[in-house]
């Protein structure tokens, strides 16, 4: 459903309507670690992954989830951003590797906290079992759950060539058992990733309209230092000619593409990503903010007489 003025999906305003007013999600590390960096599934993660770039500012270390909530309340509170309903949102790392147990110990304790109305649960698509999603079913039957599964890409080769040892079938499946029962499901794609390049993104967004998801969040590859990436993309610029090639107004323009193939029940959360400057090699965007990002967009769908989904009437 369109935010008429907005032309697109906008997420923030759909949870606002679901929740009955503004949703704050509360980024919290529950310190799970991941399979993809320890040795279970690989060594050293996805190519393009800094851990600590997802760390949020407020969190201090090691700190309980209980902790973790009230530093992220009085964070926002500080800066006048207050809300109707907080969300915890389960973000760095993989926050379904663990034990059934162990997970509901924690998702509990996050919503045990009076202020906390649900959760959010980001984790790789092949971290998920049946056991696991029986919790969060059950989680799910009086408080807010989602699952935000990261994709990252639609291209196997690509998933390859960044060490995600995951396919896209993988996601696929995830997301359908996800789906059935009934809990909200959110995806990441990474845009810009080493022989991507707009046709191909536009690809990806297809695929992404067969898999039922409730909403999406776009990024923008940022190169952090210190990655496997960050090496690739020094030595081998070849691969990373249409990462090369955007810059803001570019940018812009293909999220425009991108939002009039995209399903217009699909929500979308996010158009660009934001990490603390010193973390960051490069990025194409610059440090730009994601309100000015949207701005652009809502501005080129306005003058085009454009909204979301309509690419595929
Ligand atoms: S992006 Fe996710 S799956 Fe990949 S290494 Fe980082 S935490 Fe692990």
């Amino acid at each position: 459903m369109h935010t008429p003025h907005l032309r697109y999906n906008d997420y923030g305003s759909a949870m606002r309507r679901r929740m009955g007013g503004r949703v704050q999600k509360l980024a919290i590390d529950a310190h799970l670690g991941c399979p993809n960096r320890d040795g279970t599934i690989a060594h050293g993660g996805c190519t393009f992954c800094l851990d600590k770039a997802f760390s949020p500012a407020y969190k201090e270390q090691p700190s309980t989830i209980t902790q973790q909530i009230d530093s992220a309340l009085h964070f926002h509170a500080a800066r006048r951003r207050t809300a109707d309903t907080y969300l915890a949102y389960f973000q760095t790392g993989t926050n379904t590797y663990a034990s059934a147990d162990r997970l509901e110990e924690i998702y509990s304790e996050a919503l045990a906290h009076p202020a906390i109305k649900g959760i959010i649960v980001g984790t790789r698509p092949d971290c998920i079992t049946s056991e696991k999603l029986d919790l969060l079913e059950h989680l799910s039957h009086n408080r807010y759950v989602a699952i935000e599964y990261g994709i990252e890409s639609t291209n196997d080769d690509t998933l390859r060539h960044i060490n995600r040892h995951h396919t896209f079938v993988t996601a696929q499946r995830a997301i359908a058992l996800t789906r059935e029962r009934g809990i909200d499901v959110g995806a990441h794609l990474i845009l810009g990733l080493p022989f991507d390049d707009h046709a191909h993104i536009l690809e990806s967004i297809l695929k992404i309209n067969s898999l039922g998801i409730n909403y999406i969040k776009f990024h923008q590859l940022q190169i952090y230092r210190g990655t496997a990436i960050a090496t690739e993309w020094l030595d081998h610029p070849e691969r990373f000619s249409f990462y090369n090639s955007l810059n803001a107004e570019i940018y812009a323009d293909l999220l425009v593409d991108i939002l009039r193939h995209l399903n217009s029940d699909i929500a979308v959360d996010r158009f660009v990503s934001t990490a603390p400057h010193n973390l960051v090699l490069h990025s194409p965007l610059g440090g730009i903010r994601p309100d000015t990002m949207r701005s652009m967009v809502i501005e080129r769908l306005t003058t085009l007489n454009a909204q979301q989904g309509d690419a595929l009437r």
